[in-house]
């Protein structure tokens, strides 16, 4: 039996992270106001440590073991934003991390995260399996692994972000929250279910890889090949069992979101509000002006969930 986090864990988890992780603005846009006909509230993690959400989760996860244990060292394993989340929570805790990294990752991102003090251990994505070299470490050396997303945890600092907006907007009518594993669209809806019942909460998925929403269709986890898309922190293949759980109890809805209007997003929010948000974090914008015939005069809350974007790579995005 899985136990799920409750909304005590997240208010729990905010009192945790407090001073550690970044408080971020929520901001407003008179331009995307008036163009969509809604009032827009964006919780901007693209300003979080590291730049993005993931440095709550894990943050509260690693602050939430017990001393011996979080002093055996911590375990990950992600090419993605949760490595450098952990690599710096774990750092700023005082404790050891190794994180398991593709050898093609990019070296930006390798140098990231050994910038922030943790060993990286690298496979070769083709012929090796990420998740047995880190059993395989885990057995060596002891300590504990964190996912990225399926832990009650994680789920419950993932979960902060939606309270600290809920805090400065009160009531919302719906919240907009990308979804890869569902480790952040859990404990926004968790939250929102107890802060504000009535809010609507919309998970996004990018369109090729609509597992989520397959999952809540069919009532049981669907599991997909990797899905070809420029939104990274959302290429998962499944849902976990924690996070389905949730949100089968507390998201109303699941829509997706191609790659050329991430694209048009990212454009629209550099050009409009000055702010460089990542493919991902382009998801739950994007759904939510798509839905402005729907929110007509409502008032929608919108997660930015990160801005970790080669600039380089930006400027052809947008190009
Ligand atoms: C990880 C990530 C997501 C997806 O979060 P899940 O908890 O896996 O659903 C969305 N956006 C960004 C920027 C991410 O790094």
């Amino acid at each position: 039996m899985t136990v799920l986090p409750t909304f005590s864990d997240v208010v729990a988890a905010s009192a945790r992270i407090k001073g550690r992780a970044q408080r971020t603005p929520v901001l407003r846009s008179r331009y995307l106001n008036a163009l969509s006909g809604v009032e827009l509230f964006f919780k901007a993690e693209n300003f979080q440590r590291v730049g993005a959400f993931k440095f709550r989760g894990a943050t509260n996860a690693i602050l939430a073991l017990p001393e011996d244990v979080r002093q055996k060292g911590i375990i990950a394993f992600s090419s993605g934003n949760h490595a450098q989340a952990i690599a710096c929570a774990a750092r700023e805790a005082g404790v050891p991390a190794v994180i398991v990294m593709p050898e093609d990752a990019p070296a930006v991102k390798l140098a990231a995260t050994r910038g922030y003090g943790a060993e990286v251990v690298t496979y070769d994505r083709y012929s090796q399996d990420r998740e047995e070299i880190a059993a395989r470490l885990l057995a060596e050396r002891g300590g504990t692994l964190l996912p990225s997303f399926n832990h009650p945890d994680i789920i419950a600092g993932q979960g902060t972000a939606a309270l600290e907006l809920m805090e400065e907007t009160g009531p919302l009518d719906a919240l907009f929250v990308p979804v890869g594993g569902g480790g952040l669209a859990s404990g926004c809806a968790l939250v929102a279910h107890e802060v504000v019942p009535d809010c609507a909460v919309i998970g996004v998925e990018p369109a090729a890889g609509d597992d989520a929403r397959q999952s809540m269709a069919a009532g049981h986890i669907v599991k997909i090949a990797t899905p070809r898309t420029i939104a990274d922190g959302a290429q998962t293949t499944s849902v976990g069992d924690i996070t389905f759980a949730l949100m089968q109890r507390y998201v109303r809805d699941i829509v997706t979101v191609d790659d050329a209007a991430l694209a048009a997003t990212m454009r629209l929010l550099a050009e409009r509000m000055k702010i460089i948000v990542e493919p991902t974090g382009c998801l739950a914008p994007a759904a939510a002006l798509a839905a402005a015939p729907q929110w007509q005069g409502r008032r929608v809350g919108v997660l930015l969930s990160g801005g970790n974007i080669d600039i380089t790579r930006f400027a052809q995005l947008v190009g």
